[in-house]
C-alpha cells in the first residue's frame, strides 16, 4: 500500500509501549520494532529517534483522507 510521503515531527508511545511517529500532516503512525518483521531498532534508543526526525515516511492516512489523530504528551 503506497502513501504520501509525510515528515516525522516528534513520537509518543501508545498505551503498549509501541512507538508512534507524529507527522507534519497531522496523522500518527506506528514505528515498531518487532524482529524480524519489523525491524526499527532506531526507534527504541533517544539517539535514533531523534536522527529520525524530519526524515518521511508514507502515510496511508493522508490517501485514505483520515481525520487528525491525536497527540498525547510525547517523549520527544
Ligand atoms: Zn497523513
Amino acid at each position: 500500500m503506497n502513501g504520501i510521503a509525510r515528515r516525522i515531527t516528534g513520537f509518543h508511545r501508545d498505551e503498549e509501549g509501541h512507538w508512534v511517529a507524529q507527522l507534519e500532516c497531522g496523522h500518527n503512525q506506528h514505528v515498531r520494532h518487532s524482529p524480524p518483521w519489523q525491524n526499527r531498532p532506531w526507534v527504541t534508543g533517544a539517539q535514533g529517534r531523534g536522527a529520525a526526525l524530519g526524515t518521511a515516511l508514507a502515510c496511508v492516512k493522508c490517501v485514505s483522507g483520515a481525520p487528525p489523530d491525536a497527540r498525547p504528551a510525547g517523549d520527544g
